[in-house]
Parts: structure tokens; C-alpha cells; sequence
């Protein structure tokens, strides 16, 4: 494919048209920094105009601003449902729609089994699949209305696999991938597709706290040889909110350079 695009760039340039989002507006959670960061800049080049948050309203109206022009910032907890219902009527009010929601806020309380307590627990599971269920739910109206909307929920290779150490964050994981299939079959007679990005080991705020010889075994055992990076979490992003994407819904695309397989 990447081949025939070499050799015929109109099957680039229609290829790059179709990756064209503007006259949409996407609401992307958790977008102050990594991941996040990265999926409101991919929309942005691709012409939509972006809402974000994080639960510092601050830093989130600063990154904003940073982008620019038809990009706002709100101050919400995705796990606390009065904040998501107001963030998502505010959104619906300052860009009159929301057509793409990408459940990216997220969060971790790494400890083993029977050193974790309730409250790490919650914390996790209120973010990372909770956020997912509330985000939707209030987001996804309009998109029902309109016949046309696409969320895209970040899980992660550690909800297909498990990991030691993360019970709380793998549960929250593998429950978004649940979600997401279940709503996909909800909202497809609606033309809302929904479905699941599953990051591998990127270079973010989250995991900066991992030893250089954790790095070094992920590195080691990555089939492309490298570390990933927002950058490649948020192609996926944009080619599943695009036109290219239009004939697949509840879904798990694994971006993690062959770590999983
Ligand atoms: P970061 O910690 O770098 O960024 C997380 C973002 O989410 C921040 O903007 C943060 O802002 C926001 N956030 C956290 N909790 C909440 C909340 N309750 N409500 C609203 N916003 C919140 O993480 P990454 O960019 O690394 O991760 C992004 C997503 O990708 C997460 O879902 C993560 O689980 C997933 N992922 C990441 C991987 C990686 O290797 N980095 C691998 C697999 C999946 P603030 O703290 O100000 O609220």
C-alpha cells in the first residue's frame, strides 16, 4: 500500500484528503500533555477544532491557548459525573458539536495485589473506565442526533495481557475494550463507530517513572526496535476519526511497534 502511494501520489493526495477533519469538532480528554497532547495537535493539522481538558483548568486553558485559534480548554475530572455532564454542555455550547470524543485521560496507582488499598483502586478505575462511560454518555448525544460521530477510546496492551503490579490499571483497560465493543453495537445503526487505540510502552509523563532497565527489556523486546511515542498513538487517532475509517467500529488497533502479538 505504502508502495503503490510511492509510485502513484494521487493515491497519496486522495489518501491525505480523506484525513481532512475540518468542519469537525473533537473533544479530547486528558489533553494537557503526552498522548493527549499529541492527538489534539494531529486534529488540529487535519483542520478540526479541538476541546480539552484536565482537571487543572489552568493548565488546560494555557495548552489551549498555546494552540491557538479554535482550541479551548475546560477544567474537568472525567470520573465525577456533574463535571462531565457541564464539560460536555459547555463544549456543545462554545462549538455548537461535538462529532469525535477521544477518551484519553488516564491514570495509574501501580502497587502489587496485597499492597493495594480501595482508594488506589477507585482512583484507576474512576479515571480510566468510568471517565470512558461518563465521557460518552454525554458526549454522544449529539452525535446520535446528528447520524455521524466517532469515539475512540485509549486502552492499553496491559488490558489484552495484564501486568504485574497494575491489577487496577489492567482491569480498567480490558473494561474500556468491553465498553467499547458493547456501544459500538448500541450506536452503529446511529453511524457512531466506536472504538479502541491500545498503546504499547510510549515515552509520556506516565511512564517516566520506570527504571532505565525496564526501558531497556521494552526496547529489547520490541519488535521495531524502538521506544514509541505520542506522535504514533495519535495517527492511529486520526485514522480512525477519518472518512478511512468509516467501515469499522468496535475495534482494538494495537499501536505498540510489535510488542504484543
Ligand atoms: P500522561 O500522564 O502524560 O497524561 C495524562 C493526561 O490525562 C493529562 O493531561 C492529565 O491531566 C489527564 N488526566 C488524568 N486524570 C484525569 C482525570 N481524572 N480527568 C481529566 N483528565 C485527567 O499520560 P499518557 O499521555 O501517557 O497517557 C494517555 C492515555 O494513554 C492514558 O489513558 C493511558 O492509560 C494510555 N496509555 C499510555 C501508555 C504509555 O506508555 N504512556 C501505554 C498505554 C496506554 P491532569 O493530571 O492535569 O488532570
Amino acid at each position: 500500500m505504502a508502495r503503490r502511494a510511492e509510485l502513484d501520489p494521487g493515491v497519496q493526495s486522495a489518501n491525505r484528503l480523506q484525513l481532512d477533519l475540518s468542519g469537525k469538532v473533537a473533544l479530547v480528554t486528558g489533553g494537557t500533555r503526552g498522548i493527549g497532547h499529541d492527538i489534539c495537535r494531529a486534529f488540529i493539522d487535519a483542520g478540526a477544532r479541538v476541546a480539552l481538558c484536565s482537571r487543572d483548568g489552568a493548565a488546560a486553558e494555557q495548552t489551549a491557548s498555546a494552540f491557538g485559534e479554535g482550541t479551548r480548554g475546560y477544567a474537568c475530572d472525567v470520573g465525577v459525573a456533574a463535571q462531565v455532564e457541564a464539560f460536555a454542555k459547555a463544549v456543545e455550547k462554545d462549538f455548537g458539536q461535538i462529532d469525535v470524543l477521544v477518551n484519553n485521560a488516564g491514570f495509574t496507582k501501580d502497587t502489587l495485589l496485597f499492597l493495594m488499598t480501595e482508594a488506589d483502586w477507585d482512583s484507576v478505575v474512576d479515571t480510566n473506565l468510568k471517565g470512558t462511560f461518563l465521557m460518552t454518555k454525554y458526549a454522544a448525544r449529539g452525535m446520535i442526533k446528528r447520524r455521524w460521530g466517532r469515539v475512540i477510546n485509549i486502552t492499553s496492551v496491559v488490558g489484552l495481557n495484564g501486568n504485574k503490579g497494575q491489577s487496577n490499571y489492567s482491569a480498567s483497560k480490558a473494561g474500556v475494550i468491553g465498553f467499547t465493543k458493547s456501544v459500538a453495537k448500541e450506536l452503529a445503526s446511529r453511524n457512531v463507530l466506536v472504538n479502541a487505540v491500545a498503546p504499547g510502552y510510549i515515552e509520556t509523563e506516565l511512564t517516566r517513572a520506570i527504571t532505565p532497565e525496564a526501558k531497556k527489556y521494552f526496547q529489547d523486546n520490541i519488535p521495531l526496535g524502538r521506544l514509541g511515542q505520542g506522535s504514533d498513538i495519535a495517527s492511529a487517532v486520526l485514522f480512525l476519526a477519518s472518512d478511512l475509517a468509516s467501515y469499522i467500529t468496535g475495534q482494538v488497533l494495537v499501536v505498540d511497534g510489535g510488542m504484543v502479538m
